[in-house]
């Protein structure tokens, strides 16, 4: 307490904006060191996705953690997009696609047969060596891009996006899979999608919450499902939190779901146990 009273001075006078600045110049510097060091600061989970058709496990979403010794643990919405600001995310990315794959191949050998999603940001779409180096790196494995799903959100493909819409279609052409993160936060609509190398939607987690309850929501994930159905596109519901959201979105034809009724986002370790014990196992 007497420590944070004698901080306070400083703390009232500094505006927000300069607050913003200092945040975001510690992480800079604190993820640069991040990146350079082999201290384990940098870690993956993986959340489980379930086919509801089948009440099986078919994918994994990989997302990146970070637990920095003097700024705490730093949600990825925060520093990912500082990343991009600072010119680092392609050495996050990098990091986090060596993580992924060999997680993904360690899996592999042990039988599994669920893919894993990756997430990639605006930049990284748009960076053909970075890209190559995807490609290098699954081959190294022995895997073959059906193996990786890969999610953008729609805004990286809106704004002069031809880059990032030539290298899509390059890597569908490879065999790579697109999904569309966060749909419904953004601007594009199903029928801008379907001219695109996309196959699967994630309605945003906003949408599916408070699913069971919220008759707008019901309304607009409803609208969702039978467009896509019209459009043939592969449809995800993240953040179901409840078995009554479950079973709504099953009942409309929902292709597959995530959330923390199935999985928080786990461990390598603790996803093998979850695995093991799971009702919605392979
Ligand atoms: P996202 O790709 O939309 O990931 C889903 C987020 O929803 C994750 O947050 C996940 O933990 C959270 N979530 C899943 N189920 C539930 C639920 O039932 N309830 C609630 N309240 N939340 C749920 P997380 O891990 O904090 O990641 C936030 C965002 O950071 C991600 O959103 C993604 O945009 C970005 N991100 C995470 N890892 C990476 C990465 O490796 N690379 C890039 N480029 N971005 C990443
Ligand atoms: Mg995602
Ligand atoms: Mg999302
Ligand atoms: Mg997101």
């Amino acid at each position: 307490d007497e420590a944070i009273h004698s901080d306070s001075w400083c703390v009232r006078y500094r505006t927000d904006l300069e607050d913003k600045y200092n945040r975001r110049l510690a992480i800079t510097t604190e993820l640069k060191r991040a990146l350079a060091s082999q201290q384990n600061e940098l870690s993956m989970v993986y959340q489980p996705k379930v086919d509801l058709r089948t009440m099986k496990v078919c994918s994994m979403e990989a997302l990146i953690r970070w637990n920095n010794s003097a700024l705490g643990f730093v949600p990825p919405d925060e520093f990912i997009t500082i990343a991009e600001q600072a010119g680092l995310i392609e050495q996050v990315t990098t990091w986090v696609m060596q993580q992924t794959i060999a997680d993904l191949a360690y899996f592999r050998a042990k039988g599994y047969e669920f893919t894993v999603a990756m997430n990639l940001s605006t930049q990284d779409i748009q960076n053909k060596v970075l890209l190559r180096k995807l490609v290098a790196l699954l081959t190294q494995e022995g895997l073959s891009p059906e193996a990786l799903e890969l999610e953008i959100t729609e805004s990286d493909l809106v704004a002069d996006a031809s880059l990032a819409i030539e290298n899509l279609n390059e890597l569908t052409a490879r065999g790579f899979h697109f999904a569309i993160d966060d749909f419904g936060t953004g601007y594009s609509s199903l029928a801008y999608l379907k001219n695109l190398p996309v196959t699967t939607i994630k309605i945003d987690k906003s949408f599916i919450l408070a699913l069971a309850s919220d008759e707008n929501d019901q309304q607009i994930v409803h609208t969702v499902l039978s467009l896509a159905s019209v459009f043939n596109l592969k449809v995800v519901a993240e953040g179901v939190e409840d078995v009554a959201s479950l079973e709504i979105l099953k009942e409309w034809g929902c292709d597959i779901a995530q959330g923390y009724f199935i999985s928080r986002p786990l461990n390598r370790s603790d996803l093998e146990n979850w695995l093991q014990n799971t009702p919605f196992g392979e």
